[in-house]
C-alpha cells in the first residue's frame, strides 16, 4: 500500500490523523500503514531500536535497516485508562524479539480484569482516524511460539 504513497502523501495522511511523524519515525509509520510492526535495526549489533532514531545507541552506527518484528510479546506492565468512555488498558509490551525491547500499546480483545503481567500477547491492529496502530491481544493457543 505505501509503495504507492509518496513521502508527502504519507506525511499528509498522518498529519490529517493528528500524528506528527519526524524523520526518525516516518518509516515506522509507513510500516504501520501496511500493518507491519517494524523498527530500526542495527545489523552490526543485531539490535532493535525503539523509540525510533537514526543512530544505534550501542555503536553509533547510522547504517540501520527497518526490520519487521514477530509481533509476539508479553505484558511487562499495564495501566487502565479510566478517562475514556470505554475502559482501555494500555500495556507496556516486552517484545519477544529482544530482551528489554518494550513498546506502549493498547491491550484489546481482553476483559479489563483478565489482563495480567506476564500474559502472552500477539499483535493486533486498531484504527486511529484511518491509520492502523499496533495493539496487542491475548495470544491464542495456535499462535506460533
Ligand atoms: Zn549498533
Amino acid at each position: 500500500m505505501t509503495a504507492q504513497l509518496t513521502q508527502n502523501e504519507l506525511v499528509e495522511r498522518l498529519v490529517t490523523a493528528g500524528i506528527r511523524p519526524d524523520d526518525d519515525s516516518i518509516d515506522v509509520w509507513a510500516s504501520y500503514l501496511d500493518q507491519k510492526l517494524a523498527f530500526p535495526y542495527c545489523p552490526r549489533c543485531r539490535y532493535w531500536i525503539y523509540m525510533p532514531r537514526s543512530l544505534c545507541p550501542k555503536c553509533w552506527s547510522t547504517e540501520l535497516d527497518l526490520r519487521e518484528l514477530s509481533g509476539r510479546g508479553t505484558v511487562y506492565t499495564f495501566t487502565i485508562d479510566r478517562n475514556v468512555s470505554e475502559l482501555q488498558v494500555m500495556g507496556l509490551i516486552e517484545l519477544a524479539d529482544q530482551p528489554g525491547l518494550r513498546m506502549v500499546a493498547p491491550i484489546v480483545d481482553c476483559a479489563v480484569d483478565d489482563v495480567a503481567i506476564g500474559m502472552d500477547v500477539s499483535l493486533a491492529w486498531l484504527d486511529f482516524r484511518g491509520v492502523p496502530v499496533p495493539a496487542f491481544a491475548p495470544a491464542q493457543a495456535g499462535d506460533a511460539k
